[in-house]
């Protein structure tokens, strides 16, 4: 642990696409990126080795998950999460909102916070704004995020207005508490890693006017970095982006901004060049264990009937290890026959394919030509290809 300050520098904008530093107390990431979603502080299918080879910068890892199994006491007993999974780089967490409202039973919420029952044996649970900083400032994570409340899309305006409030009103509360952590005031917490960042979450739906509004009362409470939530739950693409435009320009230049659960490669793309910084997404990852494949050329389902015997790579243009090693035929009979390393290799393959993706948005914003490199992408991702399922 370096134990630097957190800190974000811009380095290179070209439009509205940005590229940065982000520096954390486990070292740097450079922006635009995409980090995987290691849920129960491992991306499944594959080792951190594996993960450090495809060139992963930083590491999500679900609060709501590891509150309840190990729990946030025994990883703090252990020195924290990076020291508990081996993990050195960059660590974010979320709060567990997200889990509480689409997994946990018997969910209420109020002012105070959401009490749930746990999915797993319904124990009841109580989380808080406080609660959640709490159990993050045990975790240890380098960004931990704020409590929101997530509504089902789509609703109506006045009852997402209500939930922005309250947000904003969760989101105060948890920088206070989040600041008496870092004083060394909140008893029962072991803080285990003391230069941790606190990120607010701007809500509002699809709704300019609310979107606007919870910007500006997220910034007034002051957090090192934004994230722009409750996107990606069902709306249309053009929604979307649109929010991401109108919500951006919302937010400090020079602090990160990060898309929440956002997205296919064609959104990465788009959210880019409209001024985000930071993504995470289970796309890649689950779609990899059911068969999906990610390529330059569009999407590729390995358990079609076409690849039977085809000797090609899944990507003749990518360079990982599944791509150097493995044809579409050995894939599909991996698949078939339900072998571990199907997953192991498919998920290899589609993170490398982020990956490189983040990485040649990241050269093209340092040399001035994003938006033909966007032009481009997109042309391939949609351009149909002998033998590659067409984009779906
Ligand atoms: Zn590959």
């Amino acid at each position: 642990m370096s134990g630097a300050p957190f800190s974000f520098q811009l380095t290179h904008t070209d439009g509205a696409a940005r590229r940065g530093v982000m520096t954390t107390p486990h070292g740097e990431v450079e922006t635009p990126a995409f980090m995987a979603v290691g849920t129960q502080g491992a991306v499944k299918g594959l080792t951190h080795r594996d993960l450090d080879g495809a060139g992963s910068q930083i590491l999500l890892s679900n609060t709501y998950h590891l509150y309840l199994r190990p729990g946030d006491a025994l990883i703090a007993r252990r020195g924290g999460l990076h020291r508990f999974i081996g993990w050195q780089k960059p660590i974010l967490t979320d709060s567990g909102g997200y889990q509480v409202f689409s997994l946990a039973e018997r969910r209420t919420v109020d002012e105070h916070g959401a009490r749930f029952r746990s999915h797993l044996d319904g124990s009841s649970h109580l989380l808080t704004p406080e609660k959640a900083a709490d159990i993050q400032a045990q975790l240890g994570s380098d960004i931990a995020m704020v409590l929101d409340e997530c509504l089902a899309y789509p609703s109506p305006h006045d009852a997402v207005r209500a939930s922005m409030e309250r947000t904003a009103r969760w989101a105060a509360r948890a920088r206070r508490r989040q600041e008496q952590l870092r004083a060394g005031s909140a008893d029962g917490v072991i803080v285990t890693n003391a230069g941790q960042a606190q990120f607010g979450i701007v809500q509002g739906g699809v709704f300019p006017d609310l979107r606007e509004e919870s910007a500006k009362r997220t910034v007034d409470v002051g957090f090192e970095g934004y994230a722009v939530g409750g996107l990606s739950v069902g709306e249309p693409n053009a929604v979307m982006y649109d929010v991401v435009a109108r919500t951006t320009p919302c937010l400090p230049v020079d602090q990160p901004r990060y898309l929440m659960g956002a997205g296919t490669p064609e959104d990465l793309v788009e959210a880019v060049a409209r001024g985000i910084d930071l993504f995470d997404c289970v796309l890649p990852t689950r779609n990899a264990r059911n068969g999906q494949l990610f390529t330059s050329r569009g999407r590729l389902n390995i358990k079609n009937a076409r690849y039977a015997e085809d000797d090609r790579p899944p990507d003749p243009d990518c360079s990982c290890y599944t791509c150097r090693s493995c044809s579409r035929a050995y894939l599909r009979h991996l698949f078939n026959a339900g072998e571990i390393n199907a997953s192991t290799l498919n998920t290899l393959h589609n993170l490398h394919f982020y990956l490189d993706t983040m990485q040649r948005i990241r050269n093209a914003i340092a040399f001035g030509r994003f938006d033909s490199f966007r032009l481009a992408f997109l042309q391939a991702l949609s351009r149909r290809n002998g033998g590659t399922d067409p984009p779906e």
